[in-house]
């Protein structure tokens, strides 16, 4: 879009001269609380069983079967799919050296006008530079009532920051998580506002080249498989790996095109 008509149509952002716009009339968000409940909710009705807030020691392949302990039961099965986050290097030590986890700060901001950053109002939007690696992101004021606490507009830095363990993470705001906000703040939202409601330290699980790992886990093919590195990007294509992994776990194979996620690629 030619950047005059995109400062006219999106008043809230400051276009610097350089920059090129553009907008995709299509986009939109998934709100992950929702769409988690939902899958729980349709696996559940299709006859899985979900063991919440129960944590697995460990797996070991022993024959064709697997076992897998965790802190209340064993199980054993004939297939294992694993997908555990930023603690895929801990629950698969042969893939602990290819995932970098990072903490992450976002950011939820009042707005002085509230209306000019609604829904519909204002977009889900994206802004890289050339001063800072990665991109900012953030998304429409959202009505708290309808899609939940908490309230204000939320704005992140999508690149991998720190590194970290995920079970000793920095949950603390620290001042360079502050100044950079402020960097996207004063640099593309002037005027926005100057007080964070709330912020977050998240979790990103990054694999060397920021693509997803989706495969069966090397020198167990029969039985395990693995999705992991999603690099911060990988909610929106939850439905699609959950479909992969369903294809490697009962049919061995897949038709869609993962070639490019494989386990293998970095050694
Ligand atoms: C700040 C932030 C912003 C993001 N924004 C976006 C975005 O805009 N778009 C997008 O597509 N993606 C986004 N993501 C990325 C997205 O959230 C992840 O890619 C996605 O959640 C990864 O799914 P996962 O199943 O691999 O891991 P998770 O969703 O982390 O799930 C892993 C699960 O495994 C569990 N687990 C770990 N170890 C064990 C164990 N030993 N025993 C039992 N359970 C265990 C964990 O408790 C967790 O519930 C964002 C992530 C962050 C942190």
């Amino acid at each position: 879009m030619d950047r005059g008509a995109a400062a006219n149509l999106f008043s809230q952002f400051s276009f610097p001269k350089s920059f090129d716009v553009l907008v995709e009339p299509e986009a939109g968000f998934i709100t992950p609380e929702k769409a988690i409940r939902l899958y729980a909710t349709e696996a559940k009705k299709n006859g899985a069983i979900i063991h919440s807030n129960e944590k697995v020691i460990e797996w070991n392949k022993i024959g064709n079967n697997v076992t897998v302990k965790t802190h209340r039961h064993t199980y054993h099965a004939n297939k294992l799919i694993i997908t555990a986050g930023a603690w895929a290097g801990k629950v698969i030590p042969a893939i602990a050296d290819k995932i970098k986890v990072t903490r992450q700060f976002v950011a939820w901001i009042k707005t002085r006008d509230d209306k000019k950053f609604a829904l519909n109002n204002f977009p889900c939007w994206m802004i890289a530079d050339d001063n800072k690696r990665g991109c900012y992101y953030g998304f429409p004021l959202l009505d708290t009532n309808k899609f939940g606490e908490p309230a204000g507009l939320k704005l992140a830095h999508h690149f991998p920051f720190q590194p970290t363990d995920p079970d000793n993470v920095n949950r603390q705001t620290t001042n360079e998580d502050i100044e950079n906000l402020r960097y996207c703040l004063d640099n593309y939202l002037p005027g926005i506002s100057d007080s964070v409601l709330h912020s977050k330290i998240c979790l990103y699980a990054n694999s060397p080249d920021e693509n997803f790992i989706i495969d069966k886990l090397p020198g167990f093919e029969e039985n395990v498989f693995i999705a992991c590195g999603f690099s911060g990007h990988g909610f929106k294509f939850a439905s699609v790996a959950g479909e992969i992994l369903a294809d490697l776990a009962i049919k061995g194979k897949t038709e869609l095109p993962i070639g490019f996620l494989n386990a293998k690629r970095f050694s």
